[in-house]
């Protein structure tokens, strides 16, 4: 039977340099900006994929990337998976022995290389057996002789432009990721072409990310992490203009791309939206007046964040994602019936992590296994199913045991669904405060502080305590300038007529900065770590001494 029937990424590809030959990939690079239309693209692929098949790479072979947000690196997006080989994105951040773990777990054939991230990875290849056989390529135009790689011009350089893109399997490993897992050694999920391909199509629907072919679109979320969002792959079937900010592209890099380029659409953490917001408020001029939409995700975004951008014309979409789920998992869209609601009412629901994406089915249950009803204030941990969400981790059998139930995944975190159906995340599992046998939601404590004026950043902890199990802290970083004995009774006044009393955190310290994961998350792991003075605290045990010490 002839091929082609499967649900896979090569139809994106096609439509793309068919339909919009001209439309153009534009990358803040080491060697300034570069410019390229689909249809270079399409050949540079090509010859790409050539090259790797020159290299002896086969179908199933990994191929990682090591690599910040740029065109080159979006070539091996289509450039690998296209071929039957499996694009592994290795996230620069994380600390040596992970990225040696991964390598080797992975078993990586060949690895693109950043070269502003060549002694960074040179460092973690040093004397380490895991790297043994693995093969460097430096993107860009010159080689890097520690690291004996070519550079990336050379390596596709004497290749075809032609390449005859086989059929594929859905079930054909087109990616992989590794969860950057807070605890323990990170967790790889693999996506297939045919996990990709529906991502795809669910966040071309109104209800996802959707894009359109006059869309620029910029995803600022890091390409080495799920796909930064599936943007890439997303802004390919639509037909859009894709910006890449670069390496470590900083506001002022945001702001020249949005102006020059016209980007309407971008993504990214809510710190890179926070870093905008600042940079404006210090009196630089920014037009944003193409921005249409900004997708805000894998932290929560913050209400008054929401309402900044409102005031200037541009939507905030809050998403919920994992790299488990490829990783959108809810969107906060509007419903019709709220349109006619008044803006505090419709502000509240899209600051929530929003309706599950068509395409998904959750369920959410309680600590006595029941489901939750949809009233907002019930919550219990979400489990979720679908094409897109993986159904088990590379080479990791145990973890499968613990994460996966009766086909549905158990996310780890903790939620309430609302009367419209919007999902809004109140903890992690592993973050809840447990005082006096009662929840305390360390997430709604934050976003409450974080909307103080004069708060840039808010993490709250448990303390683990004599009577009450636990209590809460709050870490908190101000702008400058904020006069901070003003600003905490400012924050306590108001946090005691918004919630009971046994809510407010015993404490409020003023830090320089919350301490972040490798993927931009808060890491209550090493803020407990590192201001673990339980003398904040009275009555506070050791953590170590506490009666449920991990
Ligand atoms: P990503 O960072 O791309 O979302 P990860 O797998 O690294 O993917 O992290 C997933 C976790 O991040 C989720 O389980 C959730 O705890 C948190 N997260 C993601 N999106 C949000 C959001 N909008 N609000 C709050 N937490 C979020």
């Amino acid at each position: 039977m002839p091929g082609g029937h499967a649900q896979t990424l090569r139809p994106f590809m096609w439509r793309a340099e068919r339909l919009y030959p001209d439309t153009e990939i534009v990358s803040r690079t080491h060697e300034g900006r570069t410019r390229h239309t689909y249809a270079e693209y399409a050949d540079r692929t090509a010859r790409l994929a050539n090259a790797l098949d020159a290299h002896g790479i086969e179908r199933g072979d990994r191929v990682a990337t090591f690599c910040w947000n740029n065109t080159r690196h979006f070539e091996t997006y289509f450039g690998v998976p296209n071929t039957g080989a499996q694009l592994h994105t290795i996230n620069p951040l994380l600390p040596d022995e992970h990225i040696q773990y991964i390598v080797d777990d992975a078993d990586d054939e060949i690895i693109f290389v950043d070269p502003s991230l060549a002694e960074k990875i040179a460092g973690a290849a040093e004397g380490a057996e895991e790297f043994e056989g693995v093969d460097f390529v430096a993107m860009g135009s010159e080689g890097i002789d520690a690291l004996d790689a070519p550079a990336y011009e050379e390596f596709i350089a004497d290749h075809s432009t032609e390449y005859d893109w086989p059929d594929l399997d859905g079930d054909q490993p087109a990616g992989l990721c590794y969860t950057s897992g807070t605890t323990g050694k990170p967790k790889g999920v693999e996506y297939t072409q045919s996990m990709l391909w529906s991502h795809t199509m669910a966040s071309q629907t109104p209800q996802g990310i959707p894009m359109e072919d006059s869309d620029v679109v910029m995803p600022v979320v890091p390409m080495f992490h799920v796909n930064a969002w599936g943007m890439p792959f997303t802004a390919t079937a639509a037909g859009a203009k894709h910006v890449y900010p670069g390496p470590s592209p900083d506001p002022a890099d945001l702001a020249a791309l949005i102006e020059e380029e016209g980007v309407t659409v971008s993504a990214g953490v809510p710190t890179v939206w926070l870093g905008l917001r600042e940079y404006i408020e210090e009196g630089n001029e920014v037009d944003l007046s193409t921005l249409d939409t900004v997708i805000i995700g894998g932290a929560a975004a913050p209400k008054a964040l929401v309402e900044w951008y409102d005031e200037r014309d541009v939507e905030v979409l809050h998403a919920w994602g994992m790299t488990e789920l490829s990783p959108i998992g809810t969107v906060s869209h509007l419903k019709d019936d709220l349109r006619d609601a008044d803006y505090e009412t419709q502000v509240n629901k899209r600051s929530k992590q929003g309706l599950v994406a068509p395409g998904l089915e959750f369920e959410v249950i309680d600590e006595d296994g029941e489901e939750i009803p949809w009233d907002g204030e019930a919550f219990g941990e979400l489990r979720i199913r679908g094409p897109w969400v993986t159904k088990e981790y590379f080479k990791r059998p145990e973890a499968n045991e613990e994460e996966f139930v009766d086909g549905w995944l158990k996310t780890g975190d903790v939620v309430t669904v609302d009367e419209d159906g919007y999902m809004q995340l109140v903890d992690r599992t592993k973050d809840v405060i447990k005082s006096g046998g009662e929840w305390i939601s360390s997430v709604e404590l934050e976003n409450a502080i974080m909307a103080y004026d004069g708060v840039s950043e808010a993490a709250v902890v448990g303390v683990p305590h004599e009577r009450w199990q636990e209590r809460p802290v709050a870490f908190v970083v101000v702008a400058e300038g904020v006069d901070r004995e003003e600003l905490v009774d400012r924050i306590e006044s108001g946090l005691r007529e918004e919630y009971p009393k046994w809510w407010l955190p015993d404490a409020v310290e003023f830090i320089d900065e919350v301490p972040k994961t490798a993927t931009g998350k808060f890491s209550k792991k090493d803020l407990r770590e590192q201001y673990g003075d339980q003398s904040l605290v009275e009555g506070a045990v050791p953590e170590d001494d506490a009666p449920d010490a991990e």
